[in-house]
């Protein structure tokens, strides 16, 4: 399996997941172009995409959705309530009725031979989900835009080979920083975003001996940068009460502008 940031940030999501036979994204929330472009730097196509898994409605998730989804045909699984909210947003254009699937939490489906598990996070949007997605080889997630995390949320990202995870904002930046006061309080509020303590500390409780690859994720740009979530998730498992230390596992930070290694499960 192969494993792939296109973007990650609070300026817009595209994640990569592929097996030698079936290729989708988790998001589209960069311009078709530069998700075309991001395919053919790993050798893949647009064309043969074979689905796109939405989070949920949010700009940074969808912006590239409508010219994608409709340029090359390729069907759009979110649930219900986040298909309803895209459809509604003027600028993506208008989705042809048979290219959106409805999925709901917890109810596994297939595209190809990828295994697709999605699960409830807390975020302020309609109904959004993360995905686990897996095959006989490998299972990887992308968990980002939670507020929060508890023991469901655990649950579901056990014996992972590789994860993005989110990491958002640093709290002390957050509350410093330049944001009106109520779009602080959306962050930091258990609708929000994970801040980097909180990925590290959700980290602690999935660490296993298998796990290859953490990829941080969705850094916001006023409230973060990249050495400091990298070194803030580094404390937090070095301090875990666990056998384990950060220089364990390869631990690396997505960029909100620039392709990630490819990740090979
Ligand atoms: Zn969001
Ligand atoms: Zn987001």
């Amino acid at each position: 399996m192969q494993f792939v940031s296109i973007a990650s940030g609070s300026s817009g999501n595209c994640i990569f997941v592929g097996s030698d036979t079936t290729s989708i994204l988790v998001d589209a929330g960069i311009s078709n172009k530069r998700i075309e472009q991001g395919l053919n730097e790993i050798g893949r196509k647009g064309s043969e995409l074979d689905g796109i898994m939405i989070t949920h409605e949010h700009s940074d998730h969808v912006k590239g959705l409508g010219v994608l989804a409709r340029k090359q045909g390729v069907p759009i699984y979110g649930t219900k309530e986040t298909l309803d909210e895209i459809t509604k947003i003027k600028s993506l254009g208008e989705f042809p009725r048979e290219l959106l699937h409805p999925i709901q939490p917890d109810a596994d489906f297939s595209v190809g031979d990828l295994e697709i598990r999605p699960f409830k996070i807390d975020h302020d949007a309609a109904n959004p989900v993360a995905y686990r997605i897996q095959n006989d080889h490998a299972s990887v997630a992308v968990a980002t835009d939670m507020g929060h995390y508890d023991q469901y949320i655990i649950d579901h990202l056990q014996g992972l080979d590789a994860l993005l995870l989110e990491a958002n904002h640093d709290v002390r930046m957050l509350e410093t920083g330049p944001y009106p006061y109520y779009l602080k309080q959306r962050i930091l509020s258990d609708h929000g975003h994970l801040s980097n303590d909180n990925a590290g500390r959700l980290l602690n409780h999935i660490l296993h001996d298998r796990l290859k690859q953490v990829v941080l994720g969705h850094l916001s740009r006023e409230n973060n940068y990249e050495e400091l979530a990298y070194q803030t998730v580094r404390l937090e498992i070095d301090q875990g009460d666990h056998p384990y230390k950060a220089s364990d596992f390869r631990i690396s930070v997505a960029k909100r502008d620039q392709m990630s290694e490819i990740i090979t499960i």
